[in-house]
């Protein structure tokens, strides 16, 4: 069994704190940091104040740091209407967008760089 630690995220849809356990290597061998995570969550907030949220879906991305510092949080409550994919084929969708997400972001960081370097020799030959 692979060690875990538990780490909270505050989720502006229940309005309350959530736990969520993370393998302790979760961080290791990214590109980049703080890297995303997705995965959704049951509502779990007040139901009589929210009951046309029983049983909603959120999904939840949070930014996580190397040391599994849990960095930022986004939620958004899923459409129950427009829900025709079932969980499987979400993740699957999810994982693609997240490591095209990281790759993107990759090439973004390499063109930040070498947009750094040319203003940095421009300016050198003024
Ligand atoms: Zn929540």
């Amino acid at each position: 069994m692979t060690e875990t630690v538990t780490k909270m995220y505050f989720c502006a849809i229940c309005k309350k704190r959530h736990s969520i356990d993370l393998p302790i290597d979760f961080a290791e061998g990214k590109t980049h940091y703080p890297f995303v995570h997705f995965f959704i969550h049951k509502f779990q907030g007040e139901p009589e104040k929210h009951f046309e949220k029983i049983g909603a879906d959120i999904i939840t991305t949070l930014y996580i740091d190397k040391n599994l510092t849990i960095r930022g949080t986004e939620v958004a409550l899923e459409d129950p209407n427009a829900n025709i994919m079932n969980r499987d084929d979400a993740q699957t969708m999810i994982t693609f967008l997240t490591n095209h997400i990281n790759e993107l972001q990759e090439a973004y960081d390499n063109l930040a760089e070498q947009y750094a370097k040319l203003l940095e020799s421009v300016q050198l030959q003024k």
